[in-house]
C-alpha cells in the first residue's frame, strides 16, 4: 500500500494538531523525491526515534541556481509513495508550488558564514533557497525532530545553525551517508548518469578514500590532493569545483587533520554534478 499523501497546509496542521494533543511526539524528514535507500535510512531513523513520521517531498525551485538543473530533476512521486508504504509513515506531504510561494512571497532566510565556502561558493542563492524552504517545512509541521542525511554534510551545518539561530524547537538530528556497494553515495542524481559514467562515478568516493588514507599517514597534502584530482580527472570527470579537508564544525579549511576532518568534494561527470564527503580520522 503506499503511504498516504497530504498536499494542503491546513490538513497538515490538523493532523499534526490532534497527534500533539495526544502527546505525540513528531519527525519530519524533508527530501526533494525521486527516494532512495539513502531517504529511506532517514525515514527509519524517524520511525525509531518518533511516535509519528512526517515525510516531505518538495522539489524546491529555490534551491536551484540552474534552471535546467532544476527542470531535469527527477520527479517520481508514485514510486515514492510506494516506496514509503512498507514504512508505515503517517503522512507524505507534498505541497505545490503557490503552498509553499504564494503571489507576495517576499521573505529570504539567509545563514552566514557557513555558506560562503563549498557548495555556497559555486551555488549563488542555494543555501538562502535551502534555509528558507526548511524554514518553512519546519514551521509548518511544527516537529520535534528533524533528520537529514551526511551526505549533504554542508547543508546539516546550516540546517543545525538555523534552527538555533532562529530559536525554532527543534532536534536536527544527522543521518550517515547511505552508499552503493562500489562506495558511489546514493542520489537522485544518480539517475541521470549514463550507464557509462555510472561506472566511473565510484571513482570520487575512492579518491577522497585514498586522500584521507594518505592524510591520516602524514603524507604532503598538496602532493596527494594533486593526486585525487588526477585520479578523478582520468575516471571522466570534468571540473573538480572543490576537494577540501575542512573542520567539520566551522568548515573552515584545514591543511592536515588535527581536529574533527571531513573530506568534502563536488564534480561534474557527463554534465551530472556529484558531491561528496567522508570523515578523515
Ligand atoms: P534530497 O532529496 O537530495 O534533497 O535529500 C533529502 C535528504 O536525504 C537530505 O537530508 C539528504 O542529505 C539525505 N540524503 C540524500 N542522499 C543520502 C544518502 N546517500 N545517505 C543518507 N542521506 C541521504
Amino acid at each position: 500500500m503506499s503511504a498516504p499523501i497530504v498536499r494542503s497546509l491546513s490538513d497538515l496542521r490538523g493532523m499534526v494538531a490532534r497527534w500533539k494533543q495526544s502527546g505525540e511526539t513528531v519527525g519530519v524528514v524533508p527530501t526533494m523525491g525521486a527516494l532512495h535507500q539513502g531517504h529511506l535510512s532517514l525515514v527509519r531513523a524517524a520511525k525509531e526515534g518518533c511516535d509519528r513520521v512526517i515525510v516531505t517531498i518538495f522539489i524546491n525551485p529555490k534551491q536551484f541556481n540552474n534552471p535546467e538543473d532544476y527542470e531535469n530533476y527527477p520527479r517520481t512521486e508514485e514510486d515514492d509513495a510506494r516506496k514509503l508504504g512498507p514504512l508505515d509513515v503517517d503522512a507524505v506531504y507534498v505541497p505545490d508550488g503557490p503552498t509553499m510561494y504564494p503571489d507576495g512571497f517576499a521573505t529570504n532566510v539567509s545563514v552566514g558564514g557557513l555558506t560562503n565556502v563549498l557548495c555556497g561558493a559555486h551555488r549563488p542563492g542555494h543555501f538562502d533557497g535551502v534555509a528558507t524552504v526548511v524554514s518553512k517545512l519546519f514551521l509548518q509541521t511544527q516537529a520535534d525532530r528533524a533528520y537529514f542525511g551526511e551526505k549533504d554534510f554542508q547543508q546539516l551545518q546550516v540546517v543545525t545553525r538555523l534552527a538555533a539561530d532562529l530559536d525554532i524547537p527543534i532536534e536536527v538530528v544527522g543521518c550517515p551517508t547511505i552508499r552503493e556497494e562500489d562506495g558511489l553515495a546514493m542520489s537522485s542524481r544518480n539517475l541521470l548518469l549514463s550507464d557509462r559514467a555510472r561506472v566511473w562515478a565510484p571513482e570520487l568516493n575512492a579518491a577522497m578514500e585514498e586522500l584521507a588514507e594518505g592524510l591520516l599517514a602524514g603524507g604532503d597534502a598538496a602532493d596527494l590532493r594533486a593526486q585525487a584530482v588526477a585520479r578523478i580527472e582520468r575516471a571522466g570527470f570534468t571540473d573538480v569545483e572543490y576537494l577540501d579537508l575542512r573542520a567539520c564544525d566551522t568548515l573552515e579549511e584545514l591543511t592536515s587533520p588535527t581536529r574533527p576532518a571531513r573530506l568534502l568534494a563536488a564534480a561534474w561527470l557527463a554534465g551530472v554534478r556529484l558531491i561528496d564527503n567522508i570523515a578523515v580520522g
